[in-house]
């Protein structure tokens, strides 16, 4: 057979057990033993763990609870671990049973409780039978509940859970009762006194029993019947109930059942004064009390039995009873003494299953904290990275101050948020905008040395200050009267305030503090939050500090490259010009000939040169002066510059010497030039009353041209033009001379 073979097989055996469970105990207990040993051969844990469950309910109704606690145990952890919720709930009521027959109701009622609580998931969850579902659950959750409140004779909580078990199985056409809590709300009814109405149940209960065959009530229902009709005093009916009862065989009535039913049969007939039937139902329930071993009931039949033969004059078989009725009173006494060591002995491993459990929920607990913590953890690093990322973004200390205030605001209750920047190099505090009660706010710097700010000793410090409430812990760090003065200055009194110094690369380079007027406000989370937005908070401040820093250092400099610029320009202007006429220098006009000489090379033009010399200049000099002389110097040049016929280039060349370059300029042109500059000079009409040639101050003009090229240097040329002015003096003077190329 292989193995998909046998795992069916362990599933009918265990399907017959399931269904024999109410009516064979014999059988269950075979299928299930058989169905245990298969699983375990293919190593199969499900069959394994049906198998024990259903051995467990033989267990538990033969009384060997011990025995039934062992396996159930291996079965629930199973179930648990598989997440089986129908059959965790059947444990569960097993074990509700468990404690109910061994008279602990407590535990029995904490069983069914947690038996209801599975039973409630039992729709959403995952179960062994498809029919499994909450409703049919809670029937018998609620049944077994009601019958702890039963047996303590509470029929007032017994009547409401049987009720709301039957308004569920009402529902349900009674298939999760079988009928039963029809038997159960008809007992409650007989027991207070409603005949009428326990009848009226019984017999529905009947109809559903034998609709669901239920054999094992069945009998339980008639008696029941038997002994209403009897409350009725209707004793034909009553009796005819017992005997129908009776019909029953042994194998579809369980043994205590027909005990119970033989010794109200017996008083049922002594009340009918019919003592031979008593006599034999007494002697039947004795004989079923010993045949099966049902020693509790023993004892009391015995000595009924006893009281019975001595009424009927057999003192002999009276004092056999008698006798009996000692021994088993004993032999019970000691079964009952070994159900209390067993009841003990369940107590014990129960109490260290609870001591398991309870491990594994403070393991659970403990991981939940975990798992809030992480939570949190997460939290706060979007909150921080959210801020970061905005924070470092900016350059702007407002916007950072801003940026700050309104995150803190989203995890607490805050009154004032502010920034101290500390400068070193004078020990002094300069405070940002700080953000009073949602307004911004100026504060004056303050100094390292005052004793009582709290920037101060956290710069210090270095270390986080935190007041959770500042009316007790201010002594710490303030005297009365400062303490005083600080709360009447203030707006509204602040209770909580946390100081974080602000590091960069360990140096401090402020404090940040987040104050409120609430007590206790710094909880262990908005310390660690706003400890982590200080590292933030100090990247930023210094970002915008350097960047500020930094901008100034590059408005400095171009001040400074402006002023060098314009320096260098005036330094140029004096290198090349000359300092009291402002026209072009030696220098200026020797750097400017080369560049027209090289491109009139390049492009074959001609180029004119003008040297022109003040006459008798040293006569004008001795006598007017020198200042005078400078005057005149000035007047000649600014006529030769601002001459603008064509052009030209003016250069101081000497004293009283100027030299004027014409690009582009043949000689005729040049010659014509030259004269009208003359004209123009005897305009200005300065007068000289010591020149020999005119009463004002004239010029000599010598003039020459080229078109350049490479047998000449620029030398050269200057030189024709010096020899052209050599000839206006010597011809003498106030004339133009000029020099041709031919003539070098
Ligand atoms: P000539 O007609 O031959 O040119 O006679 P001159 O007197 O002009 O003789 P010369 O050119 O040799 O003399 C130039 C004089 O100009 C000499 C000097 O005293 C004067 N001089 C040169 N530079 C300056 C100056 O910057 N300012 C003043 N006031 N006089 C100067
Ligand atoms: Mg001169």
């Amino acid at each position: 057979m292989d193995r998909i073979n046998i795992i069916e097989k362990i599933n009918k055996l265990i399907e017959d057990a399931n269904t024999n469970r109410f009516k064979d105990c014999k059988a269950t207990m075979d299928s299930s033993l058989e169905a245990l040993s298969l699983s375990e051969k293919i190593d199969y844990p499900l069959g394994r763990a049906l198998s024990l469950y259903r051995l467990s309910e033989v267990y538990v109704n033969t009384g060997n609870y011990s025995k039934a606690l062992d396996i159930l145990f291996i079965s629930l952890d199973f179930f648990i671990k598989e997440g089986i919720l129908d059959l965790q709930l059947g444990i569960y009521i097993l074990f509700g049973v468990i404690f109910f027959e061994l008279g602990d109701y407590e535990r029995s009622m904490e069983f069914y409780t947690t038996a209801e609580t599975v039973a409630k998931e039992i729709d959403t969850g995952k179960n062994f039978y498809s029919f499994s579902s909450t409703k049919s659950s809670m029937v018998i959750v609620l049944n077994n509940i009601a019958e702890i409140y039963n047996f303590l004779k509470d029929y007032k909580e017994a009547f409401k859970y049987y009720y709301m078990a039957y308004k569920i199985d009402k529902k349900l056409a009674f298939s999760s009762s079988k009928g039963v809590i029809l038997l159960s709300l008809g007992q409650i009814y007989y027991l207070t006194g409603s005949y009428y109405k326990a009848s009226i149940f019984t017999h529905k209960s009947l109809k559903y029993m034998e609709k669901y065959n239920y054999k094992l009530l069945e009998a339980e229902a008639y008696k029941f019947l038997g002994l209403i009709y009897w409350k009725k005093n209707d004793l034909i009916k009553a009796q005819c109930y017992f005997e129908k009862a009776m019909n029953f065989n042994e194998e579809e009535s369980a043994p205590y059942y027909r005990i119970d039913l033989y010794i109200h049969y017996y008083k049922f007939l002594e009340y009918r004064k019919d003592d031979n039937g008593a006599l034999k139902a007494l002697q039947t329930a004795y004989d079923l009390s010993i045949g099966n071993n049902l020693l509790e009931k023993a004892p009391e039949l015995a000595a009924l039995l006893a009281k019975f033969h001595e009424r009927l004059g057999d003192y002999q078989t009276a004092y056999k009873y008698f006798k009996m009725y000692y021994e088993y009173e004993k032999t019970f006494l000691e079964s009952l003494h070994k159900l209390r060591i067993n009841s003990i002995s369940v107590q014990k491993k129960i109490q260290q299953i609870e001591n398991e459990k309870r491990d594994m929920a403070e393991k659970n607990q403990r991981l939940r904290i975990k798992s809030e913590e992480l939570k949190l953890i997460v939290e706060n690093i979007s909150i921080i990275s959210a801020l970061g990322q905005k924070i470092t973004a900016t350059l702007n200390l407002s916007e950072i101050v801003e940026i700050l205030h309104s995150s803190i605001k989203t995890f607490m209750n805050i009154d004032l948020f502010g920034i101290g920047l500390y400068h070193e190099e004078n020990a002094v505090i300069e405070y940002l905008d700080v953000m009073e009660n949602e307004k911004r706010v100026k504060k004056p710097s303050t100094y390292m040395s005052n004793k009582y700010s709290f920037f101060a000793t956290c710069i210090k410090s270095g270390k986080v200050i935190i007041i959770n409430d500042l009316s007790t812990e201010f002594p710490k760090y303030l005297d009365e009267e400062t303490y005083d003065s600080f709360k009447l200055k203030s707006n509204f009194e602040l209770n909580s305030l946390i100081f974080c110094p602000l590091f960069i690369n360990n140096e401090i380079i402020g404090v940040m503090t987040v104050q409120s007027r609430e007590k206790n406000a710094i909880t262990a989370y908005s310390k660690e939050m706003i400890k982590s937005l200080s590292s933030y908070a100090a990247i930023a401040v210094n970002n915008a500090i350097k960047s500020m820093e930094l901008e100034k250092e590059i408005h400095r400099r171009k001040i400074i490259q402006q002023e060098s610029e314009e320096l260098n320009e005036k330094l140029l202007h004096l290198s090349e010009n000359d300092a009291m006429t402002g026209i072009a220098n030696r220098r200026k006009f020797d750097s400017y000939f080369n560049t027209v000489w090289d491109s009139s090379v390049l492009a074959r033009e001609y180029i004119s040169l003008i040297l022109l010399d003040i006459d008798y200049f040293k006569e004008y000099n001795d006598n007017y002066g020198h200042i005078e002389g400078d005057n005149c110097i000035i007047k000649i040049a600014d006529a030769l510059s601002s001459f603008k016929e064509l052009t030209h280039f003016v250069s101081r060349y000497g004293g009283d010497e100027f030299i004027i370059i014409l690009p582009n300029c043949a000689l005729e042109t040049a010659l014509t030039f030259s004269n009208n500059l003359k004209n123009r000079i005897a305009t200005l009409h300065i007068i000289h009353e010591f020149s020999e040639v005119s009463d004002i101050v004239t010029c000599s003009i010598g003039v020459t041209s080229i078109i350049p090229h490479f047998n000449i240097t620029i030398n050269e040329f200057i030189r024709k033009a010096d020899n052209a002015l050599y000839l206006a003096k010597e011809r003498g003077r106030n004339q133009i001379a000029s020099i041709n190329e031919y003539n070098f």
